[in-house]
C-alpha cells in the first residue's frame, strides 16, 4: 500500500492523544529530571489543551531520577532496589510536572497503573472512569507503571506498552511516542548506513517486527520493537501511532499543525469493541486449553462457542470467570477467553459432550466452557492465508 507522505499528520484531526515520553528524554540520559524538557512539552500541550484536545502523558523516568537522587551511577538488579528507586524517583517526575503545568494553570493528577488493575474487569472500568472524569475537568493525568508495588513476573515492564494500553482503554484518537531517536529506519541507523527512514506504514505491518528489532537505548526498557508492538496494540481501539524525537524543536506543535514528523503508523484495521479489547490485552493469563482441530474450525470458522467436547489439554490453575487462553495442538494460541469452569472442573468434563456435565460435576452452569461474546481471536500474519491487514500483536501468554 502506498501513501501520500504530502497529507497532514493524522494528529491535526486528533481530539485525544495519549503522548508518551520515555526515561532517557526526561531524566536527560539518566542524569536527573531534564526540567527544561519537562517545560517544553508542558508548553506546548498547553497549547494544545487550549485547542480543545484531552491529553493523557505517560511519562517514564521513576527509575532514573530515582537513581540520580540516590546516587547510584549504575541500575541495580535486585527488585527491592529497583522498586525503591521508583519510589524516590516518581517524586521528581510528578513535581517536575506539577510545576511546570501550573505555570499554564492546568492541573495534573497522578495516576500509576499496574498488569492487574488493568486486567481486573473492575480496576479497568474504574481506571477509565477516573481518566474520563480527569479529561472532562481539564486535567492532564500524569500515567506510570506502579513500579513500587509489581514484581517482575506481573510487570507491564515497558512504558510503550503502557501507553499502548491507556490509548485503548481511554479510545485516543492518537498515540505519541517521544523518543530519543527521529523515528524507524529500515535498519539499526548507527550500525547500518543504507538504514532507510520510514515516515509512514500501516501499524499492522509485520515488517515493521524485522526492520525495528534490536534499537533500544541503555536507559530505558523499550526500544523501537516495543513501539512498533505499542502501535499495532493501540490500532485496536483505532489509534495511531506517530514515533518522534522529542528533541524536535515543537515536535508536539507541529504534528498538532498537521506537519509530519516522525514514525507516522496508520491504525487501518478494524477497530475492536472495548470489551474484546479488554480481553486481548491481558498480558499473563493464568492457564491454557489445548483444543483439537474440530473445535478451532467451529471457533474460527462455523462462530460458534466453544465446548468442553473440544478440549484435549488443560494447563494451569484458573477459576470460574477468569480469562484463559486457547491454544491448537502446537501451543499457539488462537483466541482466549472468560472460562466458565475451574480448571479442576475443565480437566474433569474436557472431551465430554455437554449433555453429560451435569453428570459428571453434580450440576450444569453453562453449556458452553467459553461463551462466543466472552472471547477474541488472534489472527497472526504469519498464518497462512492471512493477510497482512489481519495481524494482531502477538500477545504473550505467559502462564502465572
Ligand atoms: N516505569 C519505568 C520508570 O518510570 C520505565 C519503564 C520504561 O522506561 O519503559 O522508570
Amino acid at each position: 500500500m502506498s501513501f501520500d507522505t504530502t497529507a497532514k499528520s493524522v494528529v491535526a484531526k486528533a481530539r485525544r492523544l495519549v503522548i508518551k515520553v520515555g526515561s532517557s528524554l526526561v531524566t536527560n540520559d539518566g542524569r536527573g529530571v531534564d526540567i527544561a524538557a519537562v517545560e517544553r512539552w508542558a508548553e506546548q500541550i498547553a497549547v494544545l489543551h487550549a485547542q480543545g484536545r484531552q491529553i493523557v502523558l505517560v511519562s517514564s523516568g521513576a527509575i532514573a531520577q530515582g537513581m540520580a537522587r540516590l546516587g547510584w551511577t549504575t541500575r541495580p538488579h535486585t527488585m527491592h532496589e529497583l522498586q525503591a528507586a521508583a519510589a524516590v524517583g516518581q517524586m521528581g517526575i510528578v513535581q517536575a510536572y506539577e510545576t511546570a503545568f501550573d505555570r499554564h494553570d492546568i492541573r495534573t493528577a497522578q495516576i500509576l497503573l499496574t498488569h492487574e488493575d488493568l486486567a481486573d474487569r473492575k480496576r479497568y472500568l474504574n481506571a477509565r472512569s477516573t481518566i474520563y472524569t480527569l479529561l472532562s475537568l481539564g486535567v492532564v493525568p500524569i500515567v506510570n507503571e506502579n513500579d513500587t508495588v509489581v514484581t517482575d513476573e506481573i510487570r507491564l515492564g515497558d512504558n510503550d506498552t503502557l501507553g499502548a494500553l491507556v490509548t485503548n482503554l481511554i479510545e485516543a484518537n492518537s498515540l505519541i511516542i517521544l523518543t530519543d531517536q527521529a523515528g524507524l529506519y529500515s535498519a539499526d541507523p548507527r550500525k547500518n548506513p543504507e538504514a532507510r527512514f520510514i515516515a509512514i506504514a500501516r501499524s499492522s505491518d509485520p515488517e515493521l517486527e524485522t526492520m525495528a528489532g534490536g534499537a533500544g537505548s541503555a536507559i530505558g526498557t523499550g526500544g523501537m520493537l516495543t513501539k512498533v508492538l505499542a502501535a499495532r496494540r493501540a490500532a485496536n481501539s483505532g489509534g495511531n501511532t506517530i514515533i518522534a524525537s522529542g528533541h524536535e524543536p515543537n515536535v508536539l506543535l507541529r504534528l498538532a499543525a498537521g506537519e509530519r514528523v516522525g514514525t507516522e503508523l496508520r491504525a487501518l484495521v478494524p477497530v475492536r469493541s472495548a470489551r474484546k479489547r479488554w480481553l486481548a490485552n491481558h498480558l499473563r493469563l493464568h492457564g491454557r486449553i489445548t483444543l483439537d482441530d474440530g473445535a478451532i474450525n467451529a471457533l474460527t470458522q462455523g462462530h460458534k462457542s466453544l465446548l468442553a467436547i473440544g478440549v484435549v489439554a488443560v494447563d494451569g490453575d484458573f477459576d470460574r470467570g477468569d480469562v484463559v487462553a486457547c491454544v491448537d495442538q502446537h501451543g499457539v494460541e488462537c483466541g482466549r477467553g472468560l472460562i466458565n469452569y475451574s480448571a479442576s472442573d475443565t480437566r474433569r468434563i474436557m472431551r465430554q459432550p455437554s449433555n453429560r456435565i451435569a453428570e459428571i460435576l453434580g450440576s450444569m452452569s453453562d453449556q458452553e466452557l467459553m461463551h462466543r461474546d466472552n472471547m477474541v481471536f488472534m489472527r497472526r500474519a504469519a498464518t497462512a492465508g492471512a493477510t497482512a491487514n489481519d495481524a494482531e500483536p502477538p500477545l504473550s501468554i505467559d502462564l502465572e
